[in-house]
């Protein structure tokens, strides 16, 4: 594996590709530093916006919304269009600064961008298909039907590990269903933000759509409880830490807004006695060690038949030792740095609980490329082997650990797939179609996702995403999630002349 890239090299890139995309790099002259996972260093820095400047981008968000409102929605589908002919042209920019920032290496970075351009084309069709029913009614002369409504300015508070594609998730659909968007990005990740944004402000100003249909505020957790306060702001779709949810879900409650939580997960797969164990190794690595472990979807427990344990653990520790760990921009890197410092330190809490708590420490678990970087946390994806599901099996550590738990019955195995307080995503590997049909059945898996043959990470746009119990209930993306970002009415039309009331009432004047 080569070395890690200079400083230099990284500012240069970081810089060229904001400039691409319509970024003013002047705008560097911040308060705030921006630094690469890469190698640990400074990038630039940013100007940090404050709670005042969260308010003032929701009013004029408001002013936006008065006049996008009523834009047929075909036409608002045009501006999505264009966004997506932008994010198609500076793929490569925006794939260069999510890896420079949060240090995906480039083939995931460049999936999070076609995620983007995907999830455009969604919601241009979309423009077409926000379809209202029209019901029977039970009245002579009358019409019943519900028509669907812009519903008003939508906040997004997004994470680091996906730093543009949650918000372009939100603000495609929200766009098309006539909201306008303010962003709080993940501080982690301000000049991917603000790539993205500039590109969708260069679609709005080609289309003439309004002036602050989409804003950006580059912030902390403050500029977050803006937006989470803020009666302009008519649902907050917030995507984070579960710790994060519980701060911000009841006071958007106490204000009667609408939320749509995206929380952590703490994923599981069922490895059944009928698995083909080459297919699952296979999905079981990506899953587990992709992203360095920081998906929401990440693979975090193996729940492997007692007869079938032994074989995948070796498996899976051989291909953990043939991973290549290092700089995200390498062709060939499969493993790239953690987010953080921190980060590191919870991994190695993490596991060091694991082995109080009777596990053993099977492979990985190492740091990599200290010496050379030292402000870079490199590691070495780690295998556990638990005998029970212990308290750290059931808390998320966004990192690569993953644990490996024996069953002896599908009934026990499903059992511990449910019981951990999150419910993201899920699968099941097995030959056996009642094997699958029971793990996606109402006794079955009670996630989100849940899948047969394939890993837990990895959605495709085209379905709700989204999960249970402490990952907070929200859905978005595609399917009908569409429909938490506009409000129904119920209208009865009466062309009969005469006033009948519902369930026979009589009222005589
Ligand atoms: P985080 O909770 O630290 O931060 C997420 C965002 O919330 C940031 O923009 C942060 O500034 C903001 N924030 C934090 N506290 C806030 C508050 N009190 N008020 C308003 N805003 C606040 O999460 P992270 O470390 O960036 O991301 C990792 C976490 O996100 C993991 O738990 C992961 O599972 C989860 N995640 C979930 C999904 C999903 O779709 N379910 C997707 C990606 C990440």
């Amino acid at each position: 594996m080569s070395s890690l890239p200079s400083a230099e090299e990284l500012r240069r890139r970081a810089r060229d590709a904001a400039e691409r995309c319509g970024v003013d790099w002047i705008r560097g002259g911040g308060d705030r530093a921006v630094r690469s996972p890469i190698n640990g260093e400074v990038l630039t820095d940013v100007r940090w916006q404050s709670g005042l400047d969260g308010d003032a981008a929701v009013a004029r968000a408001g002013d936006a919304f008065r006049e996008w409102r009523t834009v047929p929605a075909p036409e608002r589908g045009a501006l999505v269009r264009r966004f997506g002919e932008l994010l198609r042209e500076h793929k490569q920019d925006l794939a260069t600064l999510v890896s420079l920032e949060v240090g995906k290496i480039r083939s995931e970075a460049l999936g999070e961008v076609q995620e983007m351009i995907d999830i455009c084309e969604f919601a241009v069709g979309l423009s077409r298909q926000l379809y209202g029913r029209t019901i029977s009614s039970e009245r002579p002369g009358h019409r019943l039907m519900e028509t669907w409504h812009p519903l008003g300015v939508v906040g997004v508070i997004s994470a680091f590990n996906f730093p543009v594609a949650v918000w372009s998730w939100n603000t495609a659909i929200a766009l098309v269903c006539g909201d306008p968007v303010v962003w709080k990005p993940s501080e982690l990740a301000p000049l991917s933000a603000l790539a993205s944004a500039a590109l969708l402000d260069r679609a709005i100003a080609e289309t003439g759509a309004p002036e602050h249909l989409s804003q950006v505020l580059i912030g902390g957790p403050d500029v977050g409880e803006a937006l989470v306060t803020s009666p302009g702001i008519a649902l907050l779709s917030a995507t984070g830490s579960t710790r994060m949810g519980r701060a911000v879900g009841p006071r958007v409650a106490e204000r009667f807004g609408r939320s749509l939580l995206e929380l952590g997960g703490n994923n599981a797969a069922i490895v059944t006695p009928s698995a083909d164990l080459d297919l699952t190794t296979r999905g079981i690595v990506f899953a587990a060690a992709g992203t360095a472990g920081q998906r929401c979807t990440t693979l975090r427990r193996a729940i492997v038949h007692e007869s079938v344990v032994s074989a995948l653990v070796e498996r899976i520790a051989d291909a953990y030792a043939k991973l290549p760990i290092g700089s995200p921009l390498d062709e060939g890197t499969l493993v790239g740095p953690l987010i953080s410092s921190s980060a590191y330190e919870s991994m190695q809490d993490a596991l060091l609980a694991a082995r109080e708590q009777g596990g053993e420490i099977i492979a990985g678990g190492g740091r990599r490329l200290a010496e050379e970087a030292p402000g870079a946390f490199y590691v070495e994806p780690a295998l556990v082997r638990m005998s029970e599901q212990s308290p750290i099996v059931r808390q998320e550590t966004f990192a690569p650990i993953l644990y490996v738990l024996p069953y002896r019955t599908l009934d026990e195995a499903i059992a511990l797939n449910n019981d951990v307080p999150q419910g993201l995503s899920s699968s099941v590997f097995t030959g056996s179609l009642t094997e699958a049909e029971r793990f996606l059945g109402p006794d079955g898996s009670d996630c989100g996702i849940a899948n047969v043959n394939i890993g837990t990470s990895g959605a495709e746009i085209g379905g709700a995403f989204g999960g249970e119990k402490e990952t907070g209930g929200g859905r978005e993306s595609g399917s009908d999630a569409w429909r938490a970002y506009m409000r129904r009415a119920t209208n009865t039309i009466n062309f009969s002349g005469s006033l009948p009331l519902a369930q026979g009432v009589e009222f005589d004047i």
